[in-house]
């Protein structure tokens, strides 16, 4: 768990500088504050002394005794002698005493007792009523260099905070991008996407606000337990018996709260996997007619949110009302103990009001330290949600001394490949060993779930086989460089992704340097320069999500302009099942066969017309390759292929 939180607080190390600044300027907000509240120490006692009794800091008996005996008993003298109000004094001051020599925690109280000699011997000669106005404008500059540290504080702590959250969010994506594609099938969107938002919004409240906090609150209650001290140490020792009153209600709310948040966090993120089903799938649910059993399965969910919050709220309330409640007693219980203290003169009235306002001050800080831990808790389990994820393997590793990729000459050989995905028992690819000449087309054909898919998805190395190996004119392909290997190929698949922006960037995707020209030439040949010079804007229509949402055949085609402009050696088709009208499917086939041209061609097919002019097809069936021919052998051969043939393939062109 340490090892969690130091990692996370590792991602603000290289913004040190601006955080040391940030807690120095917390210790220097807390000693203002506690300069502030000493002030009002002369402000009462001269308020309870009236006009014409000089204010003096006090001496305690024992600093007076130490005093008299140093050499500083010459300033007590003249001190005493200074005013009619330490005419007793002056009378029972210890003897002098020659050759003395003071102990080390005796120099310590000489040298604070000399200084409030000196303030003393200055405050005697200065009338209350001038002093007051003293106080209260030396006061005002304080206020003002506190305001600044706290303003100071905050910047810099929230800005090495949040740059820190920056770095692990984008880690986060980073690591994202290089993830198995295995496990997008396991895990849910919704899930995914809670640890890229809401854990790293609880670490970054954590080391952004709430470290902060902290920080200042540490500072806050070591500089002012040490003035309460200086005011008066017994006092202080009485106060800190009711400390344990204060955090036990504090620690056990703060304990039931975890709970509930934890609670909490799962319903939420249940509902999020609910509402992000219901709203991919609006159209099957308005068909079937289902949106009564979703609502239910919603009400449920949202049932036991509202019961977690209205808890945690709850719980949240009593915990400070309970400590409102102790600390209450306590100040009473303080004004009660004081007030006779006064009378019996043990303390001046400026003196105790401001002990009870430090006291004050001290409270919440106290209060939320305690609750502190609970605040760790959290940030932990966010961060090994987000550790889990960026500690997983990547997807595939890069050779350590990678192969240069040249220009395929000769042949693609699939090599005594077999395949399983991880974490499930099925064989979906056995023993296959095929090879494919370069510049020729392959078609696969066979039943739904006989691998085809896999067995594609294998070529770009989206998985690795687990045993055999593919190789590209010899070569395994996982000596080279998966990116550059990658480069080669170029994948039209059943499912369109357009993104948000103008056609022109979807055709160019990510290639900034392609111009206008040379997108018009792909398209055209994809036969989209059509329909897209007829839109409004043309090639900088918007399209996606916020634009115009094209037809099936149409999106087709603009993803066949941006195959056509990578123009990819090995080229991977899956060919839609879905019907397009008999016009768009003529212009999607014309264009895919564009694509073809001269390119080497793993395709799943579902139309006649490309299983007519493979060069090879490969009937694949319960992970095997059963039978492999052209058209017209498979045919002759009146095997499965020819069943398959006949019961399955759609053509229109
Ligand atoms: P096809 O493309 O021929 O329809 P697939 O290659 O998609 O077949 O699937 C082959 C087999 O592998 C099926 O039995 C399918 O259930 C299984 N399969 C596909 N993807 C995964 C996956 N990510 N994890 C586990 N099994 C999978």
């Amino acid at each position: 768990m340490r090892q969690t939180y130091f990692r996370i607080l590792a991602y603000a190390w290289p913004y040190k500088k601006a955080l040391m600044l940030g807690i120095f300027l917390a210790l220097m907000a807390s000693i203002f504050n506690g300069v502030s509240l000493s002030a009002l120490k002369p402000v009462f006692d001269i308020i309870e002394k009236g006009r014409e009794v000089p204010f003096q800091l006090s001496l305690s008996e024992e600093q007076e005794r130490v005093l008299s005996r140093s050499s500083h008993r010459e300033e007590l003298v003249k001190l005493y002698s200074s005013h009619s109000i330490y005419t007793e004094k002056v009378a029972a001051l210890p003897a002098d005493e020659k050759g003395y020599v003071p102990q080390t925690y005796e120099k310590l109280i000489i040298w604070w007792g000399s200084v409030i000699v000196k303030m003393n011997l200055w405050l005697v000669h200065i009338k209350p009523s001038d002093l007051l106005l003293y106080v209260c404008f030396g006061v005002l500059p304080v206020y003002l260099l506190k305001l600044f540290s706290v303003l100071g504080t905050v910047f810099f702590t929230a800005s090495s905070g949040l740059k820190a959250v920056r770095d692990v969010r984008r880690d986060l994506y980073d690591k994202l991008q290089n993830l198995p594609l295995s496990y997008f099938v396991t895990e849910k969107t919704g899930i995914l996407m809670s640890r890229i938002l809401n854990d790293v919004l609880l670490i970054s409240n954590s080391i952004n606000h709430e470290l902060r906090v902290a920080l200042i609150n540490f500072f806050i209650i070591t500089t002012h337990v040490a003035l309460l001290s200086m005011i008066s140490f017994k006092l202080l020792l009485i106060c800190t018996v009711f400390v344990p009153l204060i955090l036990w209600p504090v620690n056990h709310f703060a304990k039931k709260i975890k709970g509930i948040t934890g609670d909490e966090q799962s319903k939420l993120a249940s509902l999020n996997g609910h509402l992000q089903e219901v709203i991919s799938g609006i159209r099957v649910i308005r068909a079937f007619n289902m949106e009564g059993y979703e609502m239910k399965k919603f009400d449920v969910i949202n049932e036991d949110l509202y019961r977690h919050t209205f808890r945690y709220w709850v719980n949240h309330t009593i915990g400070p009302a309970l400590v409102e409640f102790t600390t209450s007693f306590i100040v009473i219980g303080l004004l009660v103990y004081g007030g006779l203290k006064i009378t019996e003169g043990e303390f001046t009235s400026g003196s105790f009001l401001m002990f009870l306002f430090t006291l004050l001050v001290i409270l919440s800080p106290v209060k939320q330290m305690a609750s502190w831990y609970n605040v760790i808790n959290r940030t932990v389990a966010a961060g090994e949600r987000i550790f889990e994820i960026m500690d997983r393997p990547p997807e595939i590793a890069d050779p350590e001394n990678p192969l240069e990729v040249s220009r395929l000459k000769k042949q693609i050989e699939f090599k005594k490949v077999n395949f399983s995905y991880e974490g499930s028992e099925a064989q979906v690819l056995r023993n296959i060993s095929i090879k494919v000449k370069i510049g020729s087309t392959v078609a696969l054909v066979g039943q739904s779930g006989a691998g085809k898919s896999t067995f594609v998805d294998l070529i770009p190395r989206f998985y690795d086989p687990v045993s055999g190996g593919i190789l590209a004119d010899g070569i395994d392909i996982r000596n080279f460089r998966v990116k550059d290997w990658r480069d080669k190929i170029g994948v039209v698949t059943q499912e369109i992704f357009l993104f948000n922006g103008t056609i022109r960037e979807n055709i160019a995707y990510g290639r900034e340097e392609i111009s206008l020209d040379e997108i018009k030439r792909v398209a055209h040949l994809a036969f989209a320069d059509e329909f897209i010079e007829k839109l409004p804007a043309g090639y900088d229509t918007q399209i996606g999500e916020r634009g115009l949402m094209l037809s099936g055949g149409q999106r087709q085609r603009i993803s066949i302009a941006r195959a056509l402009l990578k123009d990819p050696e090995l080229l991977i088709l899956d060919e839609a099942t879905s019907a397009l009208d008999t016009q768009s499917e003529r212009l999607v086939q014309r264009a895919l066969e564009t694509l073809m041209q001269s390119r080497t061609t793993f395709v799943i097919a579902h139309r006649l017309s490309t299983v007519f002019r493979a060069d090879q097809i490969l009937v694949v069936d319960k992970g095997r390759i059963i039978e492999k021919g052209t058209h017209k052998e498979l045919l002759k051969k009146g095997g499965k292929y020819k069943a398959l043939y006949s019961m399955q393939f759609q053509d229109v062109g």
